[in-house]
């Protein structure tokens, strides 16, 4: 699904060495997460799979199903199927929440040649997957993230990827800021979402978000690279002794 290969990336404005030679490749269903210390480059990593503006692939590059994301515009990896759930969700002023899902339905489907959802259909279907991330209606008319709180913006991050039901998904420290209850909706909407065509790519810096979304696959970075990969119980060494002996056993 995800193929990640040798992958280098430099800011665009410096000369700033930022991933240097990542590798991951994800299968379709499973569920990968990254962890690592602050500034390794996971952010990173996530915007420049996304196609966000200021980064430059110096080297290497990566793939979804086989089509190479990296001269992609971000709208058309979006019709691809990939899904990147920011850490710090965008307020948008002006532009009514439902209305910004239903373009956003109608621009993938048009994307991928399908036709637009009725008015109706759309309705039905905001409402009951805002109603399981118990998301009220009265949010699905404000503006765009304006005025949630932080556990209300990522549970829209949450709903606008029920709605466009991605293959990809990548979640970028969803779980900073939010406290446990939020964090275990978030984490149940994730894991309702979860099926065998879709994975996720859930980055996080703390390890309590896995204990809600078990991943298949753990992965540790650290200065611009994979250092270490594993299952679950990496993720509970990192818990019990920090980054410091992972760190220490790879250099
Ligand atoms: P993480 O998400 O793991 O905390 P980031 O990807 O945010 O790490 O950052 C990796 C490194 O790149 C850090 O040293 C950070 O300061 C630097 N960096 C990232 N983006 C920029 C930028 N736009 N300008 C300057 N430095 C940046
Ligand atoms: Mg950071
Ligand atoms: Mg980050």
């Amino acid at each position: 699904m995800l193929e990640i290969k040798n992958l280098h990336v430099k800011l665009e404005e410096e000369d700033k060495q930022i991933l240097k030679g990542v590798d991951l490749t994800i299968e379709p269903g499973s569920v990968h997460a990254i962890m690592g210390p602050n500034g390794s480059g996971k952010s990173t990593l996530s915007y420049v799979l996304s196609g966000k503006d200021g980064y430059e692939v110096t080297d290497g590059g990566a793939s979804l199903d086989g089509a190479d994301l990296i001269d992609m515009e971000p709208e058309e990896r979006a019709a691809l199927g990939l899904f990147l759930a920011f850490q710090y969700p965008v307020e948008i002023p002006g532009v009514g929440n439902m209305t910004f899902l239903r373009t956003a339905v109608n621009a993938q489907r048009k994307a991928r040649g399908e036709e637009e959802l009725s008015a109706a259909d759309f309705l039905k279907e905001v409402r009951a997957k805002a109603k399981s991330l118990k998301i009220d209606a009265d949010m699905l008319k404000r503006p765009v993230n304006v005025g949630f709180s932080g556990g209300e913006k990522k549970r829209n991050e949450i709903l606008q990827m029920a709605m466009l039901e991605p293959k990809m998904c990548i979640l970028d420290e969803t779980d900073s800021g939010l406290d446990v209850d939020a964090m275990k909706l978030v984490a149940e909407g994730v894991n309702a979402l979860r099926s065998e065509g879709r994975s996720f790519l859930v980055i996080t810096h703390y390890q309590r978000l896995l204990d809600h979304i078990k991943p298949d696959v753990v992965h540790i970075m650290a200065d611009g690279k994979i250092v270490k990969t594993g299952g679950p119980e990496l993720a509970l060494e990192v818990e019990n002794n920090g980054y410091t002996d992972i760190l220490t056993e790879v250099a």
